[in-house]
């Protein structure tokens, strides 16, 4: 083993003792049972929904056991870091109610920072911990020779790795190794990894319950290279260093870390840890025709978040999709009722969920129509202010036009239109009853009037502008009988030869003329939200 003098020689002489980290990050006072769980992104810059699935089972755990979220940003590769990123995964959490309890942009916690890149003193004071109990190594072995084993292994259809032959610095002779530590050459640190030829080995995951699977033969790397100014410690090191000080019970992440376990628990066993729980979520997957495959990153526009940000679905039916799509009884209870109730980890199959659109869409509409007015118009707006500001500005401009525009699709005593799955669709449902947004009506030729004669437009669009839109209701029968036809279905249907046709052919001049399309929220009602003169100017542009 290295000499303890050429030990501490590596590390600056005032760095503190891993005691002192766990005497700064003390356990948590929380009730039994509590769970604290983290999400743990690594900044590439975006946020995909398999991340945001990952955070709200995470969070989900550890709020509804009376315990603590973290948002830790694991940004200790240089190469891969982007600024900004955690300011953009707070924003995107947040955007979506995922806001953790700590951690983050704000940092805020006492058992933080939250950002790998401002905790290096931690690492380093149990790097060298490790070293000290000779439970790591330098290792000097440049980028060729490392690329000859490798190549030497996949010859051999040996596993890829620093172990055994292939690992000459895990038995050089600790003089060879001072030795050359004070020569200054460049090295890394590895762990000593406890077996030279591991067995299979056995732990438990909260979906899974017990797997067993090759153990970990392979002294990874702890320390980044000597030659950075500042070496940082790998991801497998860093977060097993913090899960065990941020005192995290519970790690919920990513299948894809299922095969990197067993070399964390090793890590934790040689750290003197207790290592916490783990449950690992299978992949979100897309149909594809009759089959299956992982939702891609590439392929699939839904696996970037900002998809849903951009397209408007309300973030509560996210959310309640995502809790759906963990647990599938969450799936078909009432929102209100789901977003209450317990995520459960014994409800969740260890394949991937099928990440369905449709699904979320009719979630998605189900939680728009239970909106009131007020809340519809509030939650729009903070929508638009963000993805469509000129929709944003008339809406702000014309907030009773509004409010009144979204309660023709809510009449009282009915259910409510369930006509809008995000925010995205409002301007093609809604957005007739702004001027603004309007353009001009359609032209009598226009194919919307159901082929009726130009004149004939014309002259029904005048005969509704003669009237108040409130007696339209009244008057509806006696327009149509002016033209020819029937004053009302039921007469019609008793004689059709007799009519031009029904009544709603007659009152669809007047839809298309107010809302430029053959389907909308109740005609009367719209046009008693528009006001008399909006309808009166929009009839007559037909009418000529
Ligand atoms: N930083 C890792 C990632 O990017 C997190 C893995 C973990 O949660 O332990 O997915």
């Amino acid at each position: 083993m290295l000499d303890l003098s050429v030990i501490n020689a590596m590390f600056p002489p005032d760095l503190p003792e891993p005691a002192d980290w766990e005497r700064r990050f003390g356990p948590r006072a929380l009730p039994d049972g509590a769970e604290v769980t983290r999400f743990a992104p690594s900044p590439t810059g975006h946020l995909h929904i398999g991340g945001l699935y990952t955070a709200a089972v995470a969070r989900a755990l550890a709020r509804q056991s009376g315990g603590v979220h973290v948002l830790r940003v694991e940004d200790t590769d240089r190469s891969r870091r982007v600024a900004g990123a955690a300011e953009e995964f707070s924003r995107l959490l947040g955007a979506f109610g995922l806001a953790p309890d700590e951690g983050g942009v704000a940092g805020d916690g006492a058992w933080g920072p939250y950002l790998q890149s401002e905790r290096r003193e931690i690492y380093l004071s149990h790097v060298r911990e490790l070293l000290r109990r000779d439970r790591a190594y330098p290792c000097f072995c440049g980028k060729e020779l490392l690329a000859r084993s490798a190549e030497e292994q996949r010859a051999g259809r040996s596993p890829l790795g620093y172990y055994g032959r292939w690992a000459p610095c895990r038995t050089l002779a600790p003089e060879e190794a001072a030795r050359r530590l004070a020569a200054g050459e460049p090295y890394v640190v590895r762990f000593r990894c406890p077996y030279e030829f591991p067995g299979r080995v056995r732990f438990t995951d909260r979906i899974r319950a017990s797997v067993t699977m090759q153990d970990n033969g392979n002294d990874i790397v702890l320390l980044k290279s000597s030659q950075e100014e500042l070496p940082l410690p790998t991801y497998h090191f860093a977060h097993v260093v913090d899960d065990h000080l941020m005192r995290v019970t519970l790690v919920v992440r990513g299948e894809e870390w299922l095969s990197s376990t067993p070399v964390h628990l090793q890590l934790h066993a040689a750290l003197g840890f207790e290592p916490p729980a783990y449950a690992h979520l299978a992949p979100l997957m897309k149909a594809e025709g009759p089959s299956r495959r992982k939702l891609s990153k590439r392929k699939d526009p839904e696996a970037s978040v900002d998809y849903y940000l951009s397209a408007g679905y309300p973030p509560a039916a996210v959310q309640h999709y995502l809790r759906g799509l963990a647990n599938i009884r969450l799936m078909d209870v009432p929102t209100a009722e789901a977003l209450a109730a317990d995520v459960r980890l014994d409800g969740m199959r260890p394949s991937g969920p099928l990440l369905d659109l449709p699904k979320l869409h009719s979630l998605s509409r189900e939680f728009i129509a239970s909106l009131t007015p007020g809340e519809l118009y509030a939650q729009l707006l903070v929508w638009a202010e963000e993805y469509d500001p000129e929709l944003a500005s008339v809406l702000a401009r014309h907030e009773e036009l509004a409010l009144a525009a979204v309660a023709t699709g809510r009449p009282e005593g009915a259910p409510a239109r369930k006509d809008l799955e995000r925010w995205s669709c409002f301007r093609d449902r809604y957005g007739f009853f702004f001027a603004e947004l309007f353009g001009p009506a359609p032209a009598p030729g226009d194919d919307r009037y159901g082929g009726l004669a130009p004149e004939l437009v014309r002259r029904i669009a005048a005969d509704f502008a003669a009237v108040s839109p409130d007696e339209w209701y009244a008057k509806l029968g006696a327009i149509a009988g002016r033209h020819g036809y029937a004053p009302d279905t039921a007469t019609w249907r008793g004689d059709p030869d007799r009519w031009a046709g029904p009544p709603r052919v007659v009152a669809n001049v007047a839809r298309v003329a107010l809302t430029g399309a053959t389907r909308s929220p109740d005609l009367f009602a719209v046009a008693r939200a528009l006001g008399r003169d909006e309808v009166v100017r929009r009839l007559t542009a037909v009418a000529g």
